[in-house]
């Protein structure tokens, strides 16, 4: 049975640990029991990623049937399978709406909130993990985690509310005695959410094995990106392959930008997991960009063939004008070196079909990814093996809990990431409030 000095402390108010919070605290309370649950956030104000996922809108998961769901997260997302089991896409949605939160699904079933407002789902979740009796404790850092047979407390910076939360201000180490510690601290991509990477620290010094943490979903650097000229162009309705060692391993089709440092958007993004693993392994990574996709090489031929002949098109610069977007003009006219006012009927076969391969298969050999602090995920983290699925709790030391993205397990954009993150934290809070009570209490 619980008693009054009992206590769950969970790391992080992020998508996992605002779920954990109010999962553990109604069970607690449904059983009356006196223990409690305490949220450490480092940062200021919790669910600082939440605020800016999905740019500002918060893509909270996706339509896919479970199956397919985790074929999105490739190698280790078999280790989600329990908590999908536990809680998925219908239990969110079901929570969400109960805490006023409606929903609307949008192209490739992402689910949004349907007031597109990503801040307002971390409030209401913050509200909703509060109203059922957690306290969230902001500015406060944990820095260890303290174990006798089992996880016996943390201990923390805490930070003055108006300090630097993460920096100075401080007001000196304390600790909490905890039963149960449930680790949500994310990854280490967009540190400055409070993500920095602290959870890899913590969870080694207890033992366990991290796979090293790799930027994931993350812009491409690529040699001729952007095109000599463009600062950044935005592409719709265009097709990506990805090719490693010569080998077609993905195609894409949708939006991408060139940016000043490469390339990006989302079928880069969606890319980006097997392009960096490759690159990692010192693979030859290349991405070739078809404009036309709608149109096979012999179609678009025959298309140039057709548009040359048009007396309304007379000069080179007129048929790059109804082919593509104005700011990639230059840079193509630069490719092929055909000057911009050749007239139409003097182009050559040769300059024609160079065209046309370059609107097919534009390539970019793949030379780097971008940094953590531009990546959506971080992949890596605490080893799968070392954590039971069933439960999430560590099998390297008793009484501790992990989830979210410190686990290392990532998947693809779409709302994948942070229903894992939703999903393995009510799990967390669920199974550590249940260890808590006593059998019969829950
Ligand atoms: C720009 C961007 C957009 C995204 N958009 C989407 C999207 O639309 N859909 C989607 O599915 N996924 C999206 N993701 C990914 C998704 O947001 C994350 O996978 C998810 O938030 C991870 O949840 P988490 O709770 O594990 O970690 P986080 O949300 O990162 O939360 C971790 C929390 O722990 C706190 N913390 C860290 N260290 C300590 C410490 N030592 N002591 C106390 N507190 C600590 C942090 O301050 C933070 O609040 C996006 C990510 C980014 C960066």
């Amino acid at each position: 049975m619980a008693n009054s000095s009992q206590r769950i402390v969970i790391v992080g108010a992020g998508a996992a640990g605002l779920m954990a919070a109010g999962r553990a605290a109604h069970l607690l309370h449904r059983a009356h029991s006196p223990a409690e649950v305490v949220v450490l956030e480092r940062m200021r104000q919790p669910g600082r990623k939440i605020r800016i996922s999905g740019k500002g809108r918060c893509n909270l998961t996706n339509t896919l049937p479970v199956r397919e769901f985790i074929e999105r997260f490739g190698r280790t997302g078999r280790f989600l399978h329990q908590a999908f089991d536990r809680f998925f896409t219908p239990e969110l949605l079901e929570l969400l709406h109960g805490i006023g939160v409606p929903t609307s699904e949008e192209r490739g079933g992402r689910i949004y909130p349907t007031s597109g407002s990503a801040p307002e789902v971390a409030e209401k979740l913050t509200a909703w993990a509060t109203s059922q009796g957690a306290r969230i404790v902001t500015g406060a850092r944990v820095r260890g985690i303290d174990r006798d047979q089992g996880v016996s407390g943390v201990h923390f910076d805490r930070f003055e509310q108006h300090g630097k939360a993460g920096s100075g201000g401080e007001r000196g180490n304390e600790s909490m005695a905890a039963e149960a510690v449930l680790l949500g601290t994310g990854g280490r991509s967009y540190p400055a959410t409070g993500s920095t990477g602290d959870g890899y620290d913590l969870a080694a010094a207890l033992g366990h094995t991290i796979v090293p943490p790799r930027a994931a979903l993350v812009p491409l650097r690529a040699t001729g990106a952007p095109p000599p000229g463009v600062k950044k162009a935005h592409l719709r309705n265009v097709e990506i392959t990805l090719r490693i060692d010569g080998k077609v391993r993905d195609c894409r089709f949708g939006e991408m930008d060139f940016t000043a440092t490469g390339l990006d958007g989302p079928v880069i993004l969606k890319i980006s997991r097997m392009a960096v693993e490759a690159l990692e392994k010192g693979r030859r990574v290349e991405v070739a960009l078809d404009l036309k996709p709608a149109l096979d090489a012999a179609k678009l031929d025959a298309r140039l063939i057709r548009d040359l002949e048009d007396r309304k098109i007379a000069t080179w610069d007129d048929l790059l004008g109804g082919l593509l977007p104005r700011l990639l003009m230059a840079p193509v006219r630069e490719l092929i070196g055909v000057p911009g006012r050749k007239p139409s009927h003097q182009v050559s076969g040769v300059e024609r079909r160079a065209l046309r391969d370059l609107l097919k298969a534009w390539r970019f050999p793949v030379t780097g990814r971008g940094s953590f602090d531009e990546a959506i995920v971080t992949a890596g983290g605490v080893h799968t093996r070392e954590v039971d699925p069933r439960t999430l709790e560590s099998r390297c030391v008793p009484g501790l809990y992990i989830m979210g993205e410190l686990l290392d397990v990532d998947g693809d954009t779409g709302g994948f990431n942070l229903m894992a993150a939703f999903s393995t934290g009510w799990l967390a809070g669920e199974a550590a409030a249940e260890k808590l009570l006593a059998p019969g209490e829950v």
